[in-house]
Protein backbone atom coordinates (compact mmCIF):
# COMPACT_ATOMS: atom_id res chain seq x y z
CA UNK A 1 0.00 0.00 0.00
CA UNK A 2 1.52 3.73 -0.38
CA UNK A 3 1.14 6.72 1.69
CA UNK A 4 -2.55 6.48 3.34
CA UNK A 5 -4.43 9.64 2.05
CA UNK A 6 -5.95 10.85 5.31
CA UNK A 7 -8.71 13.60 4.98
CA UNK A 8 -8.76 16.61 7.75
CA UNK A 9 -12.57 18.27 8.43
CA UNK A 10 -13.23 20.28 11.21
CA UNK A 11 -16.96 22.28 12.27
CA UNK A 12 -15.45 23.26 15.88
CA UNK A 13 -17.34 25.43 18.41
CA UNK A 14 -19.31 25.15 21.69
CA UNK A 15 -23.00 26.09 21.25
CA UNK A 16 -25.33 27.28 24.34
CA UNK A 17 -28.88 26.44 24.04
CA UNK A 18 -29.97 28.48 26.75
CA UNK A 19 -28.78 31.90 25.79
CA UNK A 20 -26.02 33.73 23.83
CA UNK A 21 -26.57 34.87 19.72
CA UNK A 22 -26.72 32.71 16.95
CA UNK A 23 -23.27 32.34 15.56
CA UNK A 24 -23.00 33.02 11.46
CA UNK A 25 -20.17 32.60 9.03
CA UNK A 26 -18.89 35.56 10.38
CA UNK A 27 -18.07 34.48 13.25
CA UNK A 28 -15.94 31.66 11.74
CA UNK A 29 -14.17 34.73 9.90
CA UNK A 30 -12.97 36.54 12.77
CA UNK A 31 -11.29 33.48 14.13
CA UNK A 32 -10.30 30.25 11.86
CA UNK A 33 -11.95 29.43 8.65
CA UNK A 34 -9.37 27.61 6.35
CA UNK A 35 -9.98 25.14 2.88
CA UNK A 36 -8.01 22.99 1.66
CA UNK A 37 -4.25 22.97 1.29
CA UNK A 38 -4.05 26.11 3.71
CA UNK A 39 -5.03 23.30 6.31
CA UNK A 40 -1.60 21.78 6.07
CA UNK A 41 0.05 24.99 7.17
CA UNK A 42 -1.46 25.14 10.36
CA UNK A 43 1.62 25.34 12.84
CA UNK A 44 -0.20 24.30 16.37
CA UNK A 45 -3.38 23.13 17.80
CA UNK A 46 -5.29 20.25 17.55
CA UNK A 47 -4.36 20.00 13.56
CA UNK A 48 -0.63 20.59 13.86
CA UNK A 49 -0.67 18.08 16.11
CA UNK A 50 -2.36 15.56 13.95
CA UNK A 51 -0.03 16.91 10.63
CA UNK A 52 3.22 16.18 13.28
CA UNK A 53 1.96 12.29 13.30
CA UNK A 54 0.59 12.03 9.90
CA UNK A 55 4.22 13.42 8.32
CA UNK A 56 6.41 11.43 10.79
CA UNK A 57 4.40 8.34 9.81
CA UNK A 58 4.53 9.08 5.76
CA UNK A 59 1.11 9.72 5.25
CA UNK A 60 -0.43 12.32 2.61
CA UNK A 61 -2.84 14.56 5.04
CA UNK A 62 -5.73 16.32 2.64
CA UNK A 63 -7.10 19.27 4.18
CA UNK A 64 -10.71 19.43 3.76
CA UNK A 65 -11.92 22.66 6.05
CA UNK A 66 -10.96 23.97 9.29
CA UNK A 67 -13.52 26.41 11.01
CA UNK A 68 -13.21 27.36 14.35
CA UNK A 69 -15.07 30.33 16.50
CA UNK A 70 -15.83 31.21 19.79
CA UNK A 71 -18.43 29.93 21.88
CA UNK A 72 -21.96 31.23 20.82
CA UNK A 73 -25.94 30.63 20.41
CA UNK A 74 -26.45 27.88 18.15
CA UNK A 75 -25.21 27.60 14.41
CA UNK A 76 -27.83 29.15 12.39
CA UNK A 77 -29.22 26.96 9.66
CA UNK A 78 -27.14 28.61 6.55
CA UNK A 79 -23.80 28.58 8.66
CA UNK A 80 -24.29 24.81 9.23
CA UNK A 81 -25.53 24.28 5.97
CA UNK A 82 -22.08 26.14 4.09
CA UNK A 83 -20.23 24.96 6.20
CA UNK A 84 -21.05 21.04 6.32
CA UNK A 85 -21.44 21.14 2.26
CA UNK A 86 -18.03 22.70 2.13
CA UNK A 87 -16.76 19.89 3.90
CA UNK A 88 -18.42 16.90 2.52
CA UNK A 89 -18.21 18.16 -1.06
CA UNK A 90 -14.29 18.40 -0.89
CA UNK A 91 -14.01 14.73 0.66
CA UNK A 92 -16.03 13.38 -2.38
CA UNK A 93 -13.59 14.87 -4.53
CA UNK A 94 -10.90 13.39 -2.70
CA UNK A 95 -11.97 9.97 -2.26
CA UNK A 96 -11.07 7.18 -2.18
CA UNK A 97 -9.24 8.00 1.21
CA UNK A 98 -7.90 5.54 3.42
CA UNK A 99 -8.85 7.30 6.99
CA UNK A 100 -10.64 10.59 8.11
CA UNK A 101 -9.47 12.80 11.20
CA UNK A 102 -12.19 15.19 12.76
CA UNK A 103 -10.95 17.75 14.75
CA UNK A 104 -14.24 18.15 16.60
CA UNK A 105 -15.84 20.30 20.31
CA UNK A 106 -18.33 17.52 20.80
CA UNK A 107 -21.14 20.44 22.01
CA UNK A 108 -21.92 22.44 18.93
CA UNK A 109 -25.66 22.63 17.72
CA UNK A 110 -27.21 24.42 14.75
CA UNK A 111 -30.36 26.28 14.54
CA UNK A 112 -31.92 22.54 13.28
CA UNK A 113 -29.60 20.17 14.37
CA UNK A 114 -29.39 19.18 17.94
CA UNK A 115 -26.51 16.95 17.59
CA UNK A 116 -24.04 18.75 14.86
CA UNK A 117 -21.32 16.23 15.98
CA UNK A 118 -23.22 13.31 15.26
CA UNK A 119 -25.23 14.57 11.95
CA UNK A 120 -21.32 15.75 10.71
CA UNK A 121 -19.71 12.35 11.29
CA UNK A 122 -22.58 10.22 9.73
CA UNK A 123 -22.83 12.45 6.74
CA UNK A 124 -18.71 11.30 6.39
CA UNK A 125 -19.16 8.15 7.55
CA UNK A 126 -21.85 8.07 4.45
CA UNK A 127 -19.64 9.29 2.08
CA UNK A 128 -16.58 6.79 2.99
CA UNK A 129 -18.51 4.07 3.47
CA UNK A 130 -18.01 1.31 6.17
CA UNK A 131 -14.77 0.24 6.08
CA UNK A 132 -12.70 3.74 6.12
CA UNK A 133 -11.33 4.70 9.86
CA UNK A 134 -12.88 7.85 11.09
CA UNK A 135 -11.41 9.30 14.26
CA UNK A 136 -12.64 12.23 15.65
CA UNK A 137 -10.71 14.39 18.62
CA UNK A 138 -13.57 16.00 21.14
CA UNK A 139 -12.99 18.55 23.88
CA UNK A 140 -13.42 17.09 27.34
CA UNK A 141 -16.76 18.94 27.96
CA UNK A 142 -18.36 17.27 25.10
CA UNK A 143 -21.77 16.21 24.83
CA UNK A 144 -21.43 12.60 23.52
CA UNK A 145 -23.79 10.66 21.59
CA UNK A 146 -25.29 7.60 20.49
CA UNK A 147 -24.65 8.57 16.92
CA UNK A 148 -21.00 9.97 17.42
CA UNK A 149 -19.95 6.37 18.90
CA UNK A 150 -21.32 4.83 16.59
CA UNK A 151 -20.94 6.28 13.41
CA UNK A 152 -16.96 7.14 14.15
CA UNK A 153 -14.55 4.30 15.07
CA UNK A 154 -12.68 6.05 17.83
CA UNK A 155 -13.57 9.51 20.15
CA UNK A 156 -10.68 10.86 21.64
CA UNK A 157 -10.52 14.04 23.99
CA UNK A 158 -8.93 17.08 25.82
CA UNK A 159 -7.19 15.33 28.76
CA UNK A 160 -6.22 18.98 30.34
CA UNK A 161 -8.83 21.52 31.45
CA UNK A 162 -7.79 24.62 31.12
CA UNK A 163 -7.35 23.10 27.70
CA UNK A 164 -4.06 23.04 26.81
CA UNK A 165 -3.48 19.67 25.06
CA UNK A 166 -5.32 20.64 21.61
CA UNK A 167 -1.78 19.60 19.83
CA UNK A 168 -1.17 16.63 21.88
CA UNK A 169 -5.03 15.70 21.25
CA UNK A 170 -4.66 15.68 17.92
CA UNK A 171 -1.27 13.45 17.46
CA UNK A 172 -3.35 10.89 20.25
CA UNK A 173 -6.04 10.94 17.60
CA UNK A 174 -3.76 10.59 14.30
CA UNK A 175 -1.90 7.81 15.93
CA UNK A 176 -4.85 5.68 16.91
CA UNK A 177 -6.32 6.32 13.21
CA UNK A 178 -3.01 5.36 11.39
CA UNK A 179 -2.79 2.61 13.93
CA UNK A 180 -6.26 1.06 12.90
CA UNK A 181 -5.77 2.34 9.32
CA UNK A 182 -2.53 -0.06 8.99
CA UNK A 183 -4.04 -3.07 10.54
CA UNK A 184 -2.30 -2.86 14.03
CA UNK A 185 -5.33 -2.21 15.88
CA UNK A 186 -9.26 -2.87 16.30
CA UNK A 187 -10.71 -0.08 18.29
CA UNK A 188 -14.05 -0.70 19.88
CA UNK A 189 -15.62 1.39 22.27
CA UNK A 190 -18.39 2.10 25.20
CA UNK A 191 -19.17 5.29 26.86
CA UNK A 192 -21.37 4.94 30.39
CA UNK A 193 -22.73 8.07 31.19
CA UNK A 194 -24.29 9.24 34.07
CA UNK A 195 -26.81 12.37 34.49
CA UNK A 196 -24.38 14.78 36.64
CA UNK A 197 -24.48 18.06 35.19
CA UNK A 198 -22.34 20.78 36.34
CA UNK A 199 -20.46 23.85 35.64
CA UNK A 200 -16.66 24.05 35.06
CA UNK A 201 -15.82 25.72 38.67
CA UNK A 202 -14.76 22.30 40.18
CA UNK A 203 -13.81 20.97 36.96
CA UNK A 204 -10.07 21.24 37.04
CA UNK A 205 -7.80 18.50 36.22
CA UNK A 206 -5.48 20.06 37.81
CA UNK A 207 -3.99 19.51 41.75
CA UNK A 208 -6.71 18.55 44.19
CA UNK A 209 -10.06 19.15 42.22
CA UNK A 210 -12.92 16.64 41.99
CA UNK A 211 -12.66 15.99 38.43
CA UNK A 212 -8.54 15.96 38.27
CA UNK A 213 -9.00 12.51 40.67
CA UNK A 214 -11.30 11.72 38.37
CA UNK A 215 -9.28 12.11 35.26
CA UNK A 216 -6.08 10.85 36.89
CA UNK A 217 -8.25 7.18 37.60
CA UNK A 218 -9.38 7.49 33.54
CA UNK A 219 -6.18 7.47 32.70
CA UNK A 220 -4.68 4.87 34.65
CA UNK A 221 -6.92 2.39 32.87
CA UNK A 222 -5.08 2.87 29.84
CA UNK A 223 -2.52 0.83 31.21
CA UNK A 224 -5.04 -2.16 31.29
CA UNK A 225 -5.04 -5.27 29.03
CA UNK A 226 -5.88 -4.28 25.63
CA UNK A 227 -7.18 -0.23 26.34
CA UNK A 228 -5.68 1.85 23.43
CA UNK A 229 -7.65 5.21 24.92
CA UNK A 230 -9.50 6.27 27.91
CA UNK A 231 -11.32 9.90 27.75
CA UNK A 232 -13.38 11.32 30.43
CA UNK A 233 -15.95 14.09 29.75
CA UNK A 234 -18.09 16.69 32.10
CA UNK A 235 -20.28 17.37 30.04
CA UNK A 236 -20.91 21.24 28.36
CA UNK A 237 -24.62 21.21 30.82
CA UNK A 238 -25.98 24.79 28.65
CA UNK A 239 -27.01 22.65 25.84
CA UNK A 240 -30.43 21.12 26.19
CA UNK A 241 -30.60 17.57 24.38
CA UNK A 242 -31.56 14.40 25.53
CA UNK A 243 -29.67 12.44 27.37
CA UNK A 244 -27.02 14.45 28.87
CA UNK A 245 -24.41 13.03 30.98
CA UNK A 246 -20.93 12.63 32.12
CA UNK A 247 -18.61 9.95 32.41
CA UNK A 248 -15.59 8.41 30.71
CA UNK A 249 -15.21 6.44 27.32
CA UNK A 250 -12.81 3.58 26.52
CA UNK A 251 -11.59 2.22 23.33
CA UNK A 252 -10.19 -1.25 23.67
CA UNK A 253 -8.32 -3.11 20.89
CA UNK A 254 -11.23 -5.36 19.69
CA UNK A 255 -12.64 -5.85 23.63
CA UNK A 256 -15.93 -4.93 24.22
CA UNK A 257 -16.38 -6.36 27.16
CA UNK A 258 -13.36 -4.97 28.50
CA UNK A 259 -14.18 -1.42 27.43
CA UNK A 260 -18.04 -1.78 28.69
CA UNK A 261 -16.65 -3.12 32.54
CA UNK A 262 -13.61 -0.24 32.54
CA UNK A 263 -16.33 2.14 31.71
CA UNK A 264 -18.69 1.47 33.80
CA UNK A 265 -16.67 1.31 36.96
CA UNK A 266 -15.52 4.70 36.32
CA UNK A 267 -18.88 6.08 35.90
CA UNK A 268 -19.64 4.84 38.84
CA UNK A 269 -16.75 6.81 40.12
CA UNK A 270 -17.65 10.19 39.02
CA UNK A 271 -21.38 9.11 40.39
CA UNK A 272 -19.71 9.03 43.96
CA UNK A 273 -18.10 12.31 44.19
CA UNK A 274 -20.90 14.35 42.10
CA UNK A 275 -21.54 16.47 45.36
CA UNK A 276 -17.84 17.72 45.25
CA UNK A 277 -18.54 19.22 41.49
CA UNK A 278 -21.10 21.82 42.83
CA UNK A 279 -19.67 25.45 44.11
CA UNK A 280 -19.89 27.62 46.83
CA UNK A 281 -21.75 30.50 45.25
CA UNK A 282 -22.00 34.57 46.43
CA UNK A 283 -24.26 37.15 45.82
CA UNK A 284 -22.18 40.21 43.80
CA UNK A 285 -22.80 42.65 47.42
CA UNK A 286 -22.11 39.98 49.48
CA UNK A 287 -18.76 39.36 47.56
CA UNK A 288 -17.84 42.88 47.45
CA UNK A 289 -18.76 43.64 51.06
CA UNK A 290 -15.90 40.89 51.99
CA UNK A 291 -13.70 41.82 48.98
CA UNK A 292 -13.53 45.10 50.57
CA UNK A 293 -12.63 44.19 53.81
CA UNK A 294 -9.06 42.60 52.22
CA UNK A 295 -5.88 44.84 51.76
CA UNK A 296 -4.90 45.26 48.19
CA UNK A 297 -5.63 43.04 45.41
CA UNK A 298 -6.99 42.03 43.05
CA UNK A 299 -9.59 40.02 44.39
CA UNK A 300 -11.47 38.00 41.59
CA UNK A 301 -15.12 38.53 40.76
CA UNK A 302 -16.23 34.99 38.99
CA UNK A 303 -19.37 36.08 36.86
CA UNK A 304 -19.10 33.30 34.98
CA UNK A 305 -23.00 32.95 34.03
CA UNK A 306 -21.99 35.77 31.91
CA UNK A 307 -19.21 33.48 29.87
CA UNK A 308 -18.56 34.06 26.18
CA UNK A 309 -16.16 30.69 26.14
CA UNK A 310 -19.06 28.99 27.16
CA UNK A 311 -21.54 30.77 24.93
CA UNK A 312 -23.04 33.67 26.36
CA UNK A 313 -23.17 36.76 24.94
CA UNK A 314 -20.57 38.72 26.99
CA UNK A 315 -22.95 41.77 27.99
CA UNK A 316 -23.91 41.33 31.73
CA UNK A 317 -23.62 44.14 33.53
CA UNK A 318 -25.25 42.44 37.01
CA UNK A 319 -21.82 42.39 38.91
CA UNK A 320 -21.13 46.03 37.60
CA UNK A 321 -24.31 47.22 38.50
CA UNK A 322 -22.83 45.87 42.35
CA UNK A 323 -20.28 47.91 41.72
CA UNK A 324 -21.43 50.79 40.94
CA UNK A 325 -24.28 50.97 43.96
CA UNK A 326 -21.11 50.21 46.20
CA UNK A 327 -19.72 53.48 44.91
CA UNK A 328 -16.44 51.80 45.27
CA UNK A 329 -12.86 54.05 45.51
CA UNK A 330 -10.79 51.23 44.84
CA UNK A 331 -9.89 50.36 40.56
CA UNK A 332 -12.41 47.70 39.03
CA UNK A 333 -11.88 46.16 36.00
CA UNK A 334 -15.18 45.26 33.90
CA UNK A 335 -15.52 43.63 30.50
CA UNK A 336 -19.12 44.19 28.82
CA UNK A 337 -19.76 43.40 25.02
CA UNK A 338 -22.11 46.25 23.74
CA UNK A 339 -21.47 46.73 20.03
CA UNK A 340 -23.71 49.65 20.26
CA UNK A 341 -22.16 51.70 23.16
CA UNK A 342 -18.56 51.07 21.95
CA UNK A 343 -19.59 52.51 18.79
CA UNK A 344 -20.96 55.26 20.58
CA UNK A 345 -17.75 55.66 22.85
CA UNK A 346 -15.80 55.77 19.56
CA UNK A 347 -17.52 58.22 17.70
CA UNK A 348 -17.45 60.15 21.11
CA UNK A 349 -13.60 59.94 20.93
CA UNK A 350 -10.63 59.97 22.92
CA UNK A 351 -11.25 61.57 26.48
CA UNK A 352 -14.84 62.72 25.83
CA UNK A 353 -17.04 62.10 28.65
CA UNK A 354 -20.36 60.15 27.96
CA UNK A 355 -23.55 58.76 28.68
CA UNK A 356 -24.60 55.12 26.94
CA UNK A 357 -26.99 52.67 27.55
CA UNK A 358 -25.07 49.69 28.81
CA UNK A 359 -25.53 45.88 28.79
CA UNK A 360 -28.08 43.64 28.40
CA UNK A 361 -28.95 44.78 24.78
CA UNK A 362 -27.35 41.58 22.70
CA UNK A 363 -29.28 38.81 25.18
CA UNK A 364 -32.22 40.81 26.73
CA UNK A 365 -33.35 37.39 28.73
CA UNK A 366 -30.88 38.00 31.56
CA UNK A 367 -31.26 41.34 33.00
CA UNK A 368 -32.02 45.58 32.40
CA UNK A 369 -29.26 47.90 30.74
CA UNK A 370 -28.33 50.28 32.53
CA UNK A 371 -27.22 54.44 31.90
CA UNK A 372 -24.05 55.47 33.36
CA UNK A 373 -21.84 58.44 32.20
CA UNK A 374 -18.09 58.27 32.33
CA UNK A 375 -15.14 59.21 30.54
CA UNK A 376 -14.16 57.72 27.69
CA UNK A 377 -9.74 56.67 27.93
CA UNK A 378 -8.64 54.42 25.22
CA UNK A 379 -10.04 53.24 21.92
CA UNK A 380 -8.96 50.19 20.53
CA UNK A 381 -9.24 48.56 16.96
CA UNK A 382 -9.72 45.31 19.74
CA UNK A 383 -7.16 42.58 17.92
CA UNK A 384 -4.70 40.86 20.03
CA UNK A 385 -3.15 37.41 20.22
CA UNK A 386 -3.81 34.80 22.07
CA UNK A 387 -0.74 33.55 23.97
CA UNK A 388 -1.39 29.62 24.98
CA UNK A 389 -4.65 26.97 24.75
CA UNK A 390 -6.55 25.93 22.41
CA UNK A 391 -5.64 29.47 19.46
CA UNK A 392 -2.30 29.95 20.60
CA UNK A 393 -0.80 32.25 18.48
CA UNK A 394 -4.24 32.67 16.65
CA UNK A 395 -5.54 36.35 16.33
CA UNK A 396 -8.88 37.50 18.66
CA UNK A 397 -10.84 40.17 17.89
CA UNK A 398 -12.98 42.16 20.02
CA UNK A 399 -13.88 44.80 17.43
CA UNK A 400 -14.18 48.33 18.40
CA UNK A 401 -13.11 48.26 21.66
CA UNK A 402 -12.84 51.50 24.69
CA UNK A 403 -12.26 51.89 27.73
CA UNK A 404 -15.26 53.63 29.62
CA UNK A 405 -13.84 55.25 32.57
CA UNK A 406 -16.66 55.82 35.40
CA UNK A 407 -14.77 57.10 39.05
CA UNK A 408 -12.39 54.37 40.03
CA UNK A 409 -14.24 51.62 37.66
CA UNK A 410 -12.96 50.79 34.42
CA UNK A 411 -15.24 48.97 31.91
CA UNK A 412 -13.92 47.66 28.86
CA UNK A 413 -16.37 47.63 26.35
CA UNK A 414 -16.11 45.82 23.44
CA UNK A 415 -17.95 44.94 20.13
CA UNK A 416 -17.65 41.11 20.09
CA UNK A 417 -17.24 38.39 22.42
CA UNK A 418 -13.76 36.39 22.81
CA UNK A 419 -13.06 33.14 24.79
CA UNK A 420 -10.81 34.31 27.59
CA UNK A 421 -7.23 32.29 28.11
CA UNK A 422 -5.15 34.51 30.05
CA UNK A 423 -5.47 38.48 30.06
CA UNK A 424 -5.10 39.04 26.79
CA UNK A 425 -8.23 41.30 26.36
CA UNK A 426 -6.80 43.31 29.17
CA UNK A 427 -3.51 43.89 28.28
CA UNK A 428 -4.79 44.86 25.03
CA UNK A 429 -5.72 48.26 25.94
CA UNK A 430 -3.25 48.87 28.50
CA UNK A 431 -5.32 47.55 31.70
CA UNK A 432 -2.56 46.04 34.00
CA UNK A 433 -4.88 43.31 36.18
CA UNK A 434 -2.16 43.42 38.98
CA UNK A 435 -3.18 47.51 39.39
CA UNK A 436 -7.03 46.35 39.92
CA UNK A 437 -8.32 45.67 43.29
CA UNK A 438 -11.45 43.92 41.59
CA UNK A 439 -11.17 41.92 38.48
CA UNK A 440 -14.40 40.84 37.07
CA UNK A 441 -13.96 37.19 35.46
CA UNK A 442 -16.17 36.07 33.00
CA UNK A 443 -15.31 32.67 33.14
CA UNK A 444 -15.44 29.57 35.16
CA UNK A 445 -11.67 28.54 35.25
CA UNK A 446 -9.12 30.03 33.41
CA UNK A 447 -9.41 32.97 36.05
CA UNK A 448 -7.53 30.88 37.86
CA UNK A 449 -4.64 30.74 35.59
CA UNK A 450 -4.22 34.02 34.50
CA UNK A 451 -4.52 35.74 38.44
CA UNK A 452 -4.05 32.69 40.30
CA UNK A 453 -0.58 33.95 41.19
CA UNK A 454 -1.65 37.50 42.08
CA UNK A 455 -5.72 37.32 43.23
CA UNK A 456 -6.03 37.99 46.96
CA UNK A 457 -9.48 36.18 47.08
CA UNK A 458 -12.06 34.79 44.75
CA UNK A 459 -15.43 34.73 45.01
CA UNK A 460 -18.05 32.96 42.39
CA UNK A 461 -20.49 34.78 41.81
CA UNK A 462 -24.58 33.96 41.66
CA UNK A 463 -26.00 35.95 38.88
CA UNK A 464 -28.40 35.52 35.86
CA UNK A 465 -27.13 34.25 32.55
CA UNK A 466 -26.72 31.46 30.06
CA UNK A 467 -23.50 29.40 31.81
CA UNK A 468 -24.57 29.35 35.41
CA UNK A 469 -22.21 28.22 38.17
CA UNK A 470 -24.82 25.97 38.93
CA UNK A 471 -27.70 24.61 36.65
CA UNK A 472 -30.21 23.52 39.62
CA UNK A 473 -31.98 26.55 38.56
CA UNK A 474 -32.27 26.27 34.66
CA UNK A 475 -35.09 24.89 33.14
CA UNK A 476 -34.36 22.26 30.26
CA UNK A 477 -37.00 21.65 27.58
CA UNK A 478 -35.10 18.73 26.30
CA UNK A 479 -33.36 16.97 29.08
CA UNK A 480 -35.53 14.96 31.41
CA UNK A 481 -35.03 14.51 35.40
CA UNK A 482 -33.92 12.35 37.39
CA UNK A 483 -30.46 14.34 36.79
CA UNK A 484 -27.99 16.13 39.68
CA UNK A 485 -27.71 18.37 41.19
CA UNK A 486 -31.64 18.23 40.90
CA UNK A 487 -32.01 14.76 41.80
CA UNK A 488 -29.46 14.23 44.50
CA UNK A 489 -29.96 10.00 44.86
CA UNK A 490 -31.15 8.06 42.00
CA UNK A 491 -32.79 4.83 42.97
CA UNK A 492 -30.77 1.84 41.03
CA UNK A 493 -28.93 4.41 38.96
CA UNK A 494 -26.99 2.03 36.26
CA UNK A 495 -24.75 4.26 33.95
CA UNK A 496 -26.08 4.61 30.09
CA UNK A 497 -24.12 2.99 27.64
CA UNK A 498 -23.09 4.22 24.31
CA UNK A 499 -21.38 1.41 22.52
CA UNK A 500 -19.25 0.81 19.12
CA UNK A 501 -18.70 -2.71 18.46
CA UNK A 502 -16.58 -3.97 15.11
ZN1 LIG B 1 -13.96 22.79 27.02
Amino acid sequence: MGAPRIAIGSIFTECNQLGGMPIDISWFERYELHYGAAILALPGGVVGGMLQVLHERQAEPIGLLYASTCPGGYLTRDCYRQLKTDLLVRLQAALPVDGVLLPLHGAAAAEDVGDLEGDLIKAVRALVGADVPIVATLDLHAHVTQEMVHFADALVAWETYPHRDAFTTGARGAKLLLDTVEGRCRPTMAMAKVPVLTGGIHGSTEGDDPFAHLMRQTKAAEGYPHVLSTSLFLVHPYLDQPAMGSGPLVITDNDYAQAETIAGELAAAYWARRFELEPVLYTPASALAQGLQISGGPVILVETSDCAGGGAAGDSVATLKALLAANITATAFVPVVDPAAAAQCHTAGLGAPVTVTLGHQLDPRWGEPITVTGQVTHLSDGRFRYVGGIWDNIEGNMGPSVVLTIGAIQVLVTTHSTYDWMDEQWRAVQMDPASATFIVAKNPMNYRQAYGNIAKAIFVLDTPGPTPPTIRHVQYKQLQRPYFPLDEQIENLTPTILKRRR
